[in-house]
Formats: C-alpha cells, sequence, structure tokens
C-alpha cells in the first residue's frame, strides 16, 4: 500500500482570508474593500518602461541579488530618506514581493526552538512562516483600540530564547506607526542582547498626518541587527507585479542570499530595469502619502453617514471601523453577511489573531476610486 499523505508542516493553516473575501465578493458581484490593493490604474509611464525594457532585450536572468543599478539607487534613496548607509552590492536583495523578503530573513535566522516576539493583530504570513521553521511565535497583543505596543509587556516576555522581534509600520491592519517613543523602548531592549529584528515597511511612503516613517535604516544600532523588507507593490501601485527587497548588514545579507538563491534566484528583470529608471522621480513616492491621505479622509467622510465607527488609521492602505453599537455578529459572520447581503467586502480584524478575539472591527481597503468608495458607502448606508 502506497502510503502518500503528508505529515503537514501547518497542520492549522486553511486558506488566507485575502482569498476567501476575495472569492466571496466576485461571487456576490460585491464592491471588494477586503482584499488590499487599488482598484484605479497604476502610472502608465511605468508600463511603458517595462514594455521598453522587454522590446529592448532585458528578457534574461539579472544578478541573483538583484539589478545592480536598481540597487544603487535604492541605496541612494535609503541615504536620502533615512540617511542611513547602505551598501548596493552587499546590503540589499531584490526579492519577488515583500512576503517571501519576510519569510526569507525569518528562514535564514531561526532554529528550531527559537522564541520570536510577533504583535497581533498582524499580517496572517508572519506566524506561519516562523512555525514552518520550527521556531515559537510569542503573541503579544497590542492595545486596543489605538493598537500601540504595550512595552512593559514586551520586557515580560524576552527570555534566552528571544530570537527575534517582528515590527510593522505602518501596521496592518490597524493604520497604527510606531513613534520615537517605541525606538526608544525598542533600543533599550535590544541593547546588549543578540535579538534580531525583522522590520515590515512595505507602507513605508503610505503614512499620513506628518507622521514620520519609523524606520529601522534611521538608527544606526537597530539597523545592524534589522532585516527590513519592502514592497514595490505598494510603492508604485501594481500589488500584481509582486517585487520587493529586504535591507540588512552584509553578514546578515550573506546568509538571507544564501536561501534566496536556491529558492527564487533572480527576479523579474525588465520590470527591474523599468524600476531602476521611475524610482528616480522622487516626487512619487515622496507625495504618495498625501495622496492616499486623501483617499482615507474622503472614506471617513463618507462613512460618517453610516452606523460604523471610525478607529484612527495614520498609514498603509487600511481603515478599521467598529460596529460593536450596531450588532453582536462575530466579525466574520458579520463580513460574510454584509459581502451577501448588502454587497460590499471587508476584512475580519479577528482573523488577524491567533486565537480566538472578537473587538467588533472590521477592516476596509480605502485605497480605491472615488467612485468605488461612494457606490460601498452607499450600500452600507443601508445596513
Ligand atoms: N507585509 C504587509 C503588512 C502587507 O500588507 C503586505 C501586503 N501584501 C506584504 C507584507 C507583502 O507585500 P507583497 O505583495 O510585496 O508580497
Ligand atoms: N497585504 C494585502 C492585504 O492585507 C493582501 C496580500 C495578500 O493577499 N496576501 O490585504
Amino acid at each position: 500500500m502506497l502510503n502518500l499523505s503528508i505529515n503537514s508542516k501547518l497542520p492549522n493553516v486553511g486558506t488566507t482570508i485575502f482569498t476567501v473575501m476575495s472569492v466571496l465578493a466576485a461571487e456576490h458581484k460585491a464592491i471588494n474593500l477586503g482584499q488590499g490593493y487599488p482598484d484605479f490604474m497604476m502610472n502608465t509611464a511605468l508600463i511603458a518602461l517595462v514594455n521598453e525594457a522587454m522590446q529592448t532585450g532585458n528578457n534574461q536572468y539579472v544578478h541573483m541579488n538583484g539589478l545592480p543599478l536598481l540597487r544603487e539607487r535604492l541605496a541612494e534613496k535609503m541615504e536620502s530618506l533615512y540617511n542611513a548607509n547602505v551598501n548596493a552590492d552587499t546590503d540589499i536583495t531584490i526579492t519577488p514581493g515583500g512576503t517571501y523578503a519576510i519569510y526569507t530573513a525569518l528562514t535564514t535566522v531561526l532554529q528550531p526552538g527559537d522564541e520570536v516576539i510577533v504583535f497581533e493583530p498582524g499580517y496572517d504570513s508572519y506566524i506561519p512562516n516562523i512555525t514552518i521553521n520550527g521556531a515559537i511565535p510569542v503573541l503579544i497583543p497590542l492595545t486596543y483600540p489605538d493598537y500601540a505596543i504595550d512595552w512593559e509587556l514586551v520586557k515580560t516576555k524576552i527570555t534566552s530564547k528571544t530570537k527575534m522581534i517582528m515590527l510593522n509600520t505602518p501596521h496592518n491592519p490597524t493604520g497604527s506607526v510606531l513613534s520615537s517613543f517605541d525606538i526608544e523602548q525598542l533600543r533599550s531592549i535590544v541593547k546588549d542582547t543578540g535579538i534580531f529584528i525583522l522590520s515590515d515597511e512595505v507602507y513605508e511612503h503610505l503614512i499620513f498626518d506628518n507622521k514620520q516613517h519609523e524606520s529601522m535604516l534611521r538608527y544606526a544600532d537597530l539597523r545592524q541587527r534589522s532585516f527590513v523588507c519592502f514592497s514595490f507593490g505598494k510603492t508604485y501601485h501594481c500589488t500584481g507585479w509582486k517585487l520587493g527587497y529586504c535591507v540588512a548588514p552584509a553578514a546578515l545579507m550573506k546568509e538571507f542570499r544564501k536561501v534566496h538563491q536556491f529558492n527564487c534566484f533572480s527576479c523579474n528583470s525588465p520590470v527591474q530595469v523599468a524600476l531602476a529608471t521611475f524610482i528616480q522621480h522622487k516626487e512619487l513616492y515622496l507625495q504618495l502619502g498625501k495622496e492616499v491621505q486623501h483617499k482615507r479622509d474622503y472614506f471617513q467622510l463618507l462613512m460618517q453617514q453610516t452606523k460604523f465607527k471610525a478607529l484612527p488609521s495614520y498609514g498603509s492602505y487600511f481603515q478599521l471601523y467598529s460596529y460593536a453599537g450596531i450588532s453582536d455578529e462575530k466579525e466574520k459572520d458579520i463580513a460574510i453577511r454584509i459581502t451577501k447581503e448588502f454587497g460590499v467586502a471587508t476584512i475580519p480584524v479577528s482573523v488577524f489573531y491567533n486565537k480566538e478575539k472578537d473587538d467588533k472591527v472590521l477592516r476596509f481597503c480605502f485605497v480605491k476610486k472615488e467612485s468605488t468608495l461612494e457606490e460601498a458607502v452607499n450600500r452600507l448606508m443601508k445596513f
């Protein structure tokens, strides 16, 4: 008898909520404010540059660490934005998306039994990517309703096995951002320890209300122990292109590349060629926060006509709304019902927790055309 059953490495994992809600939205012809992606056209000049790169023969493998010119321009960008001294040869690797960069950094560092501090709610790939490496997620809830880090609690969770702290700013799903106070707390906790930091900064430019993006790259003491992950998909409104990068000091990046080279080897060439040119338009990423803030403000204004109550969002693609005053239903149930009965898909925040937690909050993606937001709110007003 053949035994072809797999002893699952992720026995408790189902299909990601983003796919579940997007499929449900399509089935019910709902407006999809669930999965985080823009529904408007990206910059067509970038598309033209990719086309040109293909037409001029940039269709074979590029260097496994990423197109050298793109890495040089990224190093310049990080120097001008964060005053960071990043070596383009040794400290940057281009990856097929931010999620892959996160997975690769975790796989590079973690040994079975290592502990990783993870905050909840958090992006749904983190915990599976820790456990698949045999490491142990140590879950710390963010405070409700401002979704801040309770650093006193963090201190009590640090043990001799703590290998890494995972951070995400601006934060998915809550839109909270790290402050200078958070940075000071983090610095004092990791000082004189061998703890690494994985900082998910894919929303670096999507930050509002004149807040400063607290990148780990700004602080030499934090940078020396950090893998910082980014995504071009978020910066250039092309989430489907799946291109990102990781930045880490040379010795850490050397190990990262050992994992990367036999998993992906090298990423899409024409897109890298195009981005190496396009990234020079600094004004495009510098004004992105303001543009997206405008969408957040417009969405908030429209939503005032509904019974939902806004929680603050200072960054990312997302805005949380509480329905605590309207219904006792569980988040998952209400998200499914609103999709089916009212034609608007959202994401229940409970799915970003490992354990059962239900604050009666839904996540809405507002990076959409104004007409999409208007129609969605028209439908939600009936709720
Ligand atoms: N981290 C967070 C917090 C995200 O929301 C996303 C969005 N997809 C990613 C990482 C990954 O980005 P990418 O699509 O480039 O893999
Ligand atoms: N990051 C996106 C979100 O939070 C989705 C990415 C994905 O579908 N994996 O909606």
